[in-house]
């Protein structure tokens, strides 16, 4: 991480809808995420060419007022702004670099471009993306989000921002249009970090919670009292209070609808490993961190990929004997 001190705004204290910056903004991957997310910046006045190799992705960006190019290479060209949201780190970096003997966006973009990912990848992948912009003679920001398709149509996102403080200003409006909270984390890769520290510490806690819950049914007590007790004690969290696993204490979380996310399996198991490989890379001696993605990794593997998260408390149930 970064020394720059963190900042944060919040997009109900600006207007927001002002275009920041003249130029068009290419967008990369119209997916469950780009879509709308591309949609709210023409919304709010900003010129979107968009690119996504489903033709079905680029038919409704088009049906919401957004330019389609046929290459990711001709949305890129006279671009002020290239913002990706893509896959992996992987789908980033070779579109940054080209592949195949082609030209990458970072040699066809217009010198002093602003590359803004928002994918959600490994910090060295953000930066070596960083770094390779850079290189290029452009500029580079990673801002992940939090918040979900839900979010990423309502405009309500959480950004999570790697950049240099000045690449931070000129991003800060573009981003308060889709979100409504944008965290300013430190230098490259310092989005990317918070990301996956703060995932890491809700996969973990979501199992705690989880766990809690059928040893509390093994010993007789109903999901309301220790709900009542925890919610107000010293076990209260995100996964007990907002996204209880069990039905009924929380009306609106996910185990009300059979667990419909939400946040889905197949994502906590890859941004766990996420932070696996952070894990590693840095040498800490984490033990629930690696045994999180290990138990994640399972839960997608075994039909809960497309589940809410907190479906990991039916995989414990059933493995107690119940
Ligand atoms: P998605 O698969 O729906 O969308 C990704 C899109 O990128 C696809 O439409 C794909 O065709 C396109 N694509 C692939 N290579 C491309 C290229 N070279 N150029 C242009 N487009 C290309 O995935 P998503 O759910 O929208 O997620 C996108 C990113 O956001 C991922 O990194 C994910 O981890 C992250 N994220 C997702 C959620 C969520 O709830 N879905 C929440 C937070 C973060």
């Amino acid at each position: 991480m970064s020394e720059t001190p963190a900042s944060e705004t919040s997009g109900s204290e600006t207007s927001g809808s002002e275009p920041a910056q003249a130029g068009t903004i290419a967008f990369l991957g119209l997916g469950h995420m780009g879509g709308p997310m591309a949609i709210n910046l023409v919304r709010a006045g900003y010129s979107v060419t968009g690119f996504d190799p489903v033709p079905a992705a680029l038919e409704t960006a088009r049906a919401h007022g957004i330019t389609t190019a046929d290459t990711a290479i001709e949305a890129v060209a006279g671009a002020a702004v290239v913002l990706t949201m893509l896959p992996s780190g992987k789908h980033l970096l070779d579109a940054y670099r080209g592949t195949g003997g082609q030209p990458g966006l970072l040699d066809i973009a217009p010198p002093g471009s602003l590359f803004l990912d928002c994918s959600t990848i490994n910090v060295d992948e953000a930066r070596e993306a960083a770094d390779l912009a850079v290189a290029a003679g452009h500029r580079a920001v990673d801002a992940p989000v939090s918040g979900g398709v839900v979010g990423a149509e309502a405009g309500t996102l959480t950004f999570m921002v790697g950049a240099l403080p000045e690449d931070f200003e000129a991003v800060k409006p573009l981003l308060e249009v889709m979100g409504k909270r944008v965290v300013h984390c430190g230098e490259h890769g310092a989005g990317q970090a918070a990301k996956i520290c703060n995932n890491m510490i809700l996969g973990v806690s979501m199992i705690a919670v989880s766990e809690a819950f059928v040893l509390g049914e093994k010993l007789g007590l109903t999901h309301q009292a220790l709900f009542d007790v925890a919610s107000a004690a010293s076990g209260q969290c995100w996964a007990l209070t907002t996204n209880c696993p069990v039905p009924g204490p929380v009306p609106t979380s996910p185990a009300n609808r059979d667990y419909q996310p939400g946040f889905a399996g197949a994502l906590m198991a890859k941004d766990l490993k996420l932070a696996l490989n952070a894990l590693e890379s840095t040498g800490v001696a984490a033990r629930l961190g690696p045994l999180a993605s290990e138990i994640y990794d399972n839960f997608a593997a075994e039909g809960g990929a497309g589940r809410d998260f907190s479906g990991i408390i039916t995989d414990i149930r059933d493995k107690s004997g119940h």
